[in-house]
């Protein structure tokens, strides 16, 4: 089945002919007609201007354009609902934004459109980014295609699902605090959270801008290589993003790791552990002591503080970012008396409860009386934060730890009461909070029936995707977990 191909395998069989960008577009479009009803990973998909962009590059391969030249052509990628592509919807899965189209490409749209990628459709996630369930979107959750009363996590929910289910060759998310680890993992993918400056974020609706970067979301971590390698480099519309381009990083994939020297942080390994987790992550380790990494306990003391500084944090980012969002300008405008109760009309129907709970919480830590007790006192410990990991670097190349506490958990049992949601961010968040890239990568399965994915996270030094990669990469290779699939049934 065309669906389930990897891009590397897909690359393969459109160069040698073995089958048309068409089929494999034909054979997701399937897949989601299918299956879609049951999982909501797709807000939207325009299946003509799908097809359309498979035939150009039909065409492309026909009169000889290589693969070399365009690394992607003919590879259909899902977008998930806050990345701008000109035409296309772009909603953040929030009633305020509705009817809303992009008026431009996002950088990382452009490159993947140059690369000869097929732009794919609209994934689901949490209202604008804010969540780990996807249960915060407007337009239904997305469902865990390993068990559907379950989670596929957030805020990138609809393209982890997407690739998880093979309603999408590949994917890119979003990451603020995890959100594209935590859903890649609850989903049995391969996500990575790029450095920061890493991928230029222009064209990404912002959600807490010195946190969020874009990055892919796929089956394999050659996949990821591939992807990272086309949307990294510096871009003069971020001045955030970093002028080093982007290293070859699918060709650095084949070196071992021997000698790597792989930190295990103690406070992560922690009582609230769920015991499927504990023993996965614990096997995980040996293998990759097993594969020449050389293991050490390591300490990232502040780690109890991550959860209070990037709620925070965030949420002042996003109360002043969300502010344009009045009915004045995008999406949704609710008719008033005046102006004034123009605005309370569109933005008390158009955001949703956990969006309009952040911009309560954002602009109350931002408020004067209570921006050095809260605002700036989070800044300072944030500084805590990323030297643990600046002291931890020194001893070791990548740190290893579980990507949540527990697998994906069921619908319901963690949204009614937001301070557990926020919890269940601990392994993820401080990663963002340091500006340090991550990756997720399938480690094992819980032994429930039915049997849910667990995630390995590594997380690397500043600019060090190619080890994080790498390791991931090697440790892929000795278990071959994306092997596995969630089955569906298709009635
Ligand atoms: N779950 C975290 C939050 O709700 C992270 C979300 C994200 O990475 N976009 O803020």
């Amino acid at each position: 089945m065309l669906d389930s191909l990897t891009i590397t395998d897909a690359i393969d069989g459109l160069s040698k002919k073995e089958f048309t960008a068409h089929a494999i577009v034909e054979a997701c479009l399937n897949k989601i007609y299918k299956v879609d009803k049951k999982i909501n990973a797709f807000l939207w998909i325009d299946d003509a201007d799908a097809i359309a962009q498979a035939d150009i590059a039909d065409k492309e391969l026909s009169i000889g354009v290589t693969h070399k030249e365009k690394p992607l052509l003919g590879i259909p990628i899902a977008i998930k609902d806050l990345i701008s592509v000109k035409g296309h919807p772009l909603r953040c899965a929030s009633k305020i934004l509705d009817k809303y189209i992009a008026p431009y490409d996002a950088t990382v749209i452009e490159r993947l459109r140059s690369a000869g990628a097929i732009i794919f459709g609209r994934t689901n996630m949490d209202e604008f980014a804010m969540g780990s369930s996807t249960e915060n979107s407007a337009f239904g959750t997305t469902r865990n295609p390993w068990d559907l009363e379950r989670t596929s996590g957030g805020s990138s929910g609809g393209s982890a699902a997407a690739v998880a289910v093979d309603e999408c060759i590949a994917a890119l998310g979003s990451d603020t605090g995890g959100s594209i680890r935590q859903p890649a993992s609850f989903c049995g993918c391969v996500g990575l959270k790029p450095t920061y400056g890493r991928v230029s974020r222009y064209g990404l609706v912002a959600y807490a801008s010195s946190l969020d970067q874009i990055g892919p979301i796929t089956k394999t971590v050659q996949d990821a290589a591939l992807l990272l390698k086309i949307i990294a480099g510096q871009d003069y519309c971020d001045s955030t993003c970093i002028s080093e381009p982007a290293p070859d990083y699918p060709a650095k994939l084949t070196e071992s790791i021997k000698g790597l020297r792989i930190g295990i942080p103690k406070e992560y390994m922690i009582g609230g552990l769920d015991p499927d987790v504990r023993n996965a992550i614990n096997q995980a380790i040996k293998s990759l002591e097993n594969l020449g990494g050389i293991v050490e306990e390591i300490s990232l003391p502040h780690t109890e503080y991550a959860i209070a500084t990037y709620y925070i944090i965030a949420t002042a980012e996003a109360s002043a970012n969300l502010a344009r969002f009045d009915g004045v300008r995008y999406g949704l405008r609710l008719d008033g008396a005046d102006p004034l109760e123009m605005y309370y009309n569109t933005r008390g129907k158009g955001f949703g409860q956990e969006v309009k709970r952040r911009i309560l919480l954002g602009t109350y830590v931002l408020s004067s009386g209570y921006y050095d007790a809260y605002y700036l006192y989070a800044q300072k410990v944030r500084t805590l934060i990323r030297r643990d990991f600046d002291n931890g670097f020194e001893k070791v190349d990548l740190i290893a730890a579980p990507t949540n506490p527990t697998a994906a958990f069921k619908l319901g049992e963690k949204s009614a009461d937001p301070l557990q949601m926020y919890l269940s961010d601990i392994f993820t968040i401080s990663c963002n909070l340091a500006g340090i890239c991550g990756i997720s990568v399938p480690c094992g399965f819980t032994n429930t029936t039915p049997r849910l994915p667990i995630g390995l996270q590594l997380l690397g030094k500043p600019m060090d995707e190619e080890k994080l990669l790498r390791a991931s990469s090697c440790f892929e290779q000795a278990h071959e977990f994306y092997k596995q699939k969630p089955v569906i049934s298709e009635e």
